[in-house]
């Protein structure tokens, strides 16, 4: 058995990123739609930044704010025109603390 890891939690670590916000200048939108598609309602489940979330409507929306740049609703959704993907211009986005 191996001893327990020492030092600071994921969820510290993530608490010292930083965000510079883009106002009104998104670097991730969903598309117009009815009913989301599978992936794109995993997004709410999966996203390490909890930037998806589901409306009254049951349509996916998104706050990009806190976004990690991970590239997760990438691979999963921009194939399929579901969202638009870009990194953030340059100053702004996510300021890692910890690489
Ligand atoms: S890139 Fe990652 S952190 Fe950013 S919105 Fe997509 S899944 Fe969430």
């Amino acid at each position: 058995m191996t001893a327990p890891v020492k030092g600071p939690r994921v969820e510290e670590k993530l608490y010292q990123n930083r965000y510079q916000v883009d106002a009104g200048k998104p670097h991730i939108t969903v598309a117009p739609h009815d009913t989301p598609s599978p992936n794109l309602l995993a997004m709410t489940r999966i996203c390490p930044a909890g930037c998806y979330a589901q409306n009254e409507a049951g349509q996916v929306e998104i706050v990009a704010d806190g976004c990690m740049e991970c590239g997760t609703c990438r691979v999963l959704c921009e194939e399929t025109g579901e969202i638009t993907w870009n990194y953030p211009r340059g100053g702004y986005g996510v300021l890692f603390k910890f690489g």
